[in-house]
């Protein structure tokens, strides 16, 4: 069995390409037992449409609409470890790279 780290993990990178059958398995598995990552990756999944449509609709007309864009890959992860810090409900000093960059001006 998955952890719940292991598991949102793969949720994020089952948006990036597709993953090998057994962690799909397992991810799935944890999925049907953990309404918690289940929430995280319904939210994961929405989050990736959206930043579709606002690439398809806005300033990268000439980029294909894709999450491999580093920005809005930044931004998944980012939306990912909030919705991690939700779920777990502890203030835990743990956040291993969380880089400051001026990534704003949306
Ligand atoms: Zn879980």
């Amino acid at each position: 069995m998955l952890s719940c780290k292991e598991a949102t993990r793969l949720a994020s990178e089952a948006l990036d390409r597709p993953l090998p059958l057994r962690s799909r398995l397992g991810l799935r598995m944890h999925l049907l037992m953990c309404s918690g990552c289940r929430a995280v990756s319904r939210q994961l999944g929405a989050l990736q449409q959206l930043l579709r449509l606002r690439l398809a609709n806005g300033q990268d007309s000439h980029a294909a609409p894709s999450v491999s864009d580093p920005l809005a890959r930044d931004r998944v992860r980012e939306a990912v470890h909030k919705a991690l810090d939700q779920k777990d409900g502890s203030a835990s000093g743990s956040g291993s790279g969380g880089g400051g960059g001026g990534t704003d001006g949306l």
